[in-house]
């Protein structure tokens, strides 16, 4: 069995410590030692260099991109998207990003795809779709009789339009056949969408009880959009696992998530795009309006959530801001209520607990996954982080980086 030596680095073990000079061993995927003065067969020369645990983004859209506004994706092929799909999957793993949550719009065959090596990209947990209510954030209705081309169903991909306590009984139902780990839900209205408002809450709670109750029963979690005070009271109240975005969250929301251990996944780098947005002619006048002087609420509710205690998962809702950002995250996170310790523990350590795989994923210690992340200087200088991501592993194959030597030692390998 070979030894990969990771040597001559710090590590940051993912469990809050400040980093310290260590030596990883990975033998067949796993790590088997972190020591001082460590042997093996095959070295990484991490002098220089800090390790860090596969990052991961719990809220990330890998079958979306930026530029897929309405319009072009109403005139292209159905199968186009499919195909952009691996280039996001690159751009997210060369960030060190090893693992994420699709929070919507990617299918159980991609999960697939990456698992059995047709693709090079992160391990993935899909939402597939997201339930909403009729008028809801993922209701594809247009004012003009017309469909959104957005999340079209097909073949292992329902709508997600549900209402009533029997229909979301049957639509959670119909998205776990599909093949989803986890149940995406909104729980307030959205931005992205013409015909609702974020701050209203969404489903009853009669209703987001049953879509909890009926998970629970399949052996999900569930994941709620809310904006609105209303729509995070009410999803927490009905036992979700996290509430994405929280823009609205105040005091009292706060101290129900820390008294019912709700994680917060609070999306800051969406917000890096509310600008530009709401001026961009490609979306429709009600989008538009919704982000017009919206400012970085999220900022406050961060900052609220690190000072109730809250626990916190990094995620980015990518690509509201383009595939590529998502490293903006922890910058955000370090600025508003965070120390840069606490922002890498939201990506690495407490984010695996949120996704259930923490006793496999999340930090540089013996037994676990080997996702290992080589960063040059320092790994609490977020501002330019991205662009000193020399390595990345995953289940201890190199993945991404751009040290030359390693390019062809390695690509033929990663394919597989
Ligand atoms: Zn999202």
């Amino acid at each position: 069995m070979t030894r990969i030596l990771f040597a001559g680095g710090s590590v940051f073990d993912g469990t809050g410590a400040d980093p310290a000079p260590a030596d990883v061993v990975v033998e067949d995927g796993r790590i088997v030692e972190v020591a001082p003065g460590l042997d093996g067969d095959e070295v990484v020369d991490c002098s220089g260099t800090t390790l860090l645990p596969g990052l991961f983004d719990c809220h990330v859209h890998l079958a979306a991109r930026y530029d897929d506004d309405e319009l072009s994706v109403a005139h292209r092929p159905f199968s186009y998207g499919f195909f952009l799909i691996p280039e996001n999957l690159r751009i997210t793993l060369a960030l060190g990003i090893t693992t994420v949550r699709d929070a919507g719009g990617a299918d159980a065959g991609l999960r697939r795809a990456i698992e059995d090596g047709v693709l090079v990209g992160p391990r993935v947990q899909v939402a597939i779709t997201m339930l909403s209510q009729t008028g809801g954030h993922n209701d594809p209705w247009l004012p003009s009789g017309a469909v959104s081309p957005d999340w079209l169903p097909y073949p292992g991909f329902p709508s997600g339009v549900c209402d009533g306590v029997e229909g979301v009984r049957t639509k959670v139902r119909e998205v776990v056949r599909a093949g989803a780990d986890v149940i995406k839900i909104a729980s307030s209205g959205g931005f992205f969408s013409p015909a609702d408002d974020p701050s209203h809450p969404h489903f009853t709670q009669d209703e987001l009880d049953e879509i909890v109750r009926t998970a629970a029963d399949l052996g999900r979690w569930v994941m709620a959009h809310a904006h609105g005070t209303v729509g995070i009271e009410r999803a927490v109240r009905a036992g979700v696992r996290s509430i994405e975005h929280g823009t609205y969250l105040d005091e009292r929301t706060a101290a129900m998530m820390v008294e019912r251990g709700t994680w917060l996944v609070p999306t800051l780098t969406a917000g890096d795009t509310t600008e530009t947005l709401a001026s961009d002619p490609k979306l429709a006048p009600e989008i538009r309006a919704k982000f017009a002087g919206l400012g970085r609420p999220e900022f406050d509710a961060m900052r609220l959530a690190a000072e109730a205690g809250v626990k916190v998962a990094m995620g980015t809702d990518c690509p509201v801001a383009p595939h590529g950002w998502n490293l903006n995250e922890l910058r955000h996170m370090a600025a508003n209520g965070f120390t840069p310790q606490q922002a890498l523990h939201a990506a690495t350590l407490s984010a695996a607990e949120l996704m259930g795989l923490e006793r496999e994923l999340g930090s540089l210690e013996a037994g676990k996954r080997a996702d290992v992340v080589v960063v040059e200087g320092d790994p609490f200088a977020f501002d330019d982080l991205k662009d000193r991501i020399r390595e990345v592993w995953k289940d201890g194959v190199r993945v991404a980086g751009r040290a030359a030597d390693a390019e062809g030692r390695d690509a033929g390998r990663a394919a597989r």
